[in-house]
């Protein structure tokens, strides 16, 4: 095969490939093995004290399936670096223990784990922690009143879908030598590159869109070599690494990433627009309709408008909640970013323990809906929406 000087996101994904297989497998088998043995104990130490490359013991990191999955990890998010974890939140945690010590600013939403990791945990083990709402960016460079805090933001946020702009707070944050964490879960890697933008660090909850088929649970933290260094023995010593099973399943599913996020950008689009013309639907929050307040922003930032929108139902909580339970295609349930399309109400899952004054502050309005559009068929799911509506 010749291959294309600059091969795009899909050619380098499915390409993707370390090891020739003996048999002529297009890809690489799956090794669960968790030790490896050496010929000698010189050979050993060799690898021990870094004369040759090599694999150990699989938590540390050094495993054929993990470490082609970083690989292409890397490739997605124009990265020199990734590392794989067990799930979303190992990779945030390791994350913010490595990288954030000298005091975390947070802007905007939060995914709700996220936010319990930051408020309760990370502030017990007395890292200086601060959040400030979207409409307070212009005292981020206050805050940064230390170099070597950490900035930390998602973009789309959850559940309102505001947009943040990367490049600005990078440039802030550069000034005041602080780096820059992006969860970057929402738009997935095919919409939206943050290191293009400035970012150092790019997280993900690879349980979702990079996963795609909600079975299996994983993170990834795509960064430069110098940044992931540190984390990487953070993730050794927590033991967080990601199962070599699991590693050559999600390589699986990243092969059809590209494909997937374009149909979950198109199928959104159409849900968006026909929910933005039903006369019962008083808001609708998807960064692809021009009506949408961070729509002009998105459009810089992002090739493609995402698989998420959230959608206001007139008549309230309880009117959202008769909506969401005459939903037939739509399954009720948490997460996203899976082929199957999901709805949940924010009050009543993500954002059940916060006052209606602190939800509205937020952005989440009484009949609030969030859906995760799936890889239906477009017409089946406004179909589908329509009947519940009435
Ligand atoms: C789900 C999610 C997480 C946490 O990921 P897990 O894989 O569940 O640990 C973090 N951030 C965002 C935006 C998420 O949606």
């Amino acid at each position: 095969m010749t291959k294309p000087d600059n091969p795009g996101p899909a050619t380098r994904i499915i390409h993707n490939r370390r090891h020739k297989d003996a048999f002529g497998s297009p890809y690489s088998p799956v090794y669960n093995t968790t030790t490896y043995r050496f010929e000698n104990t010189a050979a050993l130490l060799d690898v021990i004290e870094k004369r040759t490359e090599g694999n150990l013991y699989t938590r540390w990191g050094t495993n054929p399936s993990i470490n082609e999955l970083e690989q292409g990890l890397a490739g997605l998010e124009n990265a020199e670096a990734a590392l794989a974890f067990a799930s979303g939140m190992a990779a945030i945690s390791a994350t913010v223990l490595t990288h954030g010590r000298k005091g975390i600013v947070c802007v905007g939403d939060l995914y709700g784990g996220t936010q319990e990791l930051l408020k309760n945990h990370c502030m017990a083990l007395g890292i200086d922690v601060q959040f400030l709402f979207r409409e307070e960016l212009a005292q981020l460079e206050r805050r940064l009143d230390v170099p070597g805090k950490l900035v930390y933001f998602e973009t789309p946020a959850n559940p309102n879908l505001a947009i943040l702009d990367i490049r600005a707070i990078a440039e802030i944050a550069h000034r005041r030598g602080a780096l820059v964490a992006v969860d970057n879960t929402f738009a997935s890697p095919i919409n939206q590159n943050p290191v293009n933008l400035g970012a150092d660090l790019v997280l993900h909850s690879a349980t979702k869109y990079l996963g795609g088929h909600s079975d299996l649970t994983a993170g990834a933290l795509m960064t430069t070599v110098e940044l992931a260094k540190p984390v990487a023995a953070w993730r050794k010593n927590l033991g967080q690494l990601i199962a070599p099973e699991t590693a050559a399943l999600l390589s699986r599913s990243l092969r059809t990433l590209p494909i997937r996020i374009r149909q979950h950008n198109e199928n959104a689009m159409a849900v968006a627009q026909a929910m933005e013309q039903h006369p019962k639907i008083t808001k609708v929050h998807y960064p692809g309709l021009p009506s949408f307040e961070g729509h002009e922003l998105a459009k810089q930032q992002m090739t493609g408008f995402g698989g998420m929108l959230s959608i206001e139902v007139q008549g309230g909580q309880q009117a959202a909640e008769r909506v969401a339970d005459s939903l037939k295609v739509f399954l009720l349930a948490t997460s996203l970013g899976g082929v199957e399309s999901l709805v949940s109400q924010p009050s009543a899952t993500s954002h059940h323990s916060l006052s209606r004054e602190e939800r509205l502050k937020r952005g989440i309005g009484d009949g609030m809906l969030r859906l995760s559009v799936g890889l239906e068929d477009a017409q089946d799911l406004i179909a589908d929406l329509n009947q519940a509506l009435k």
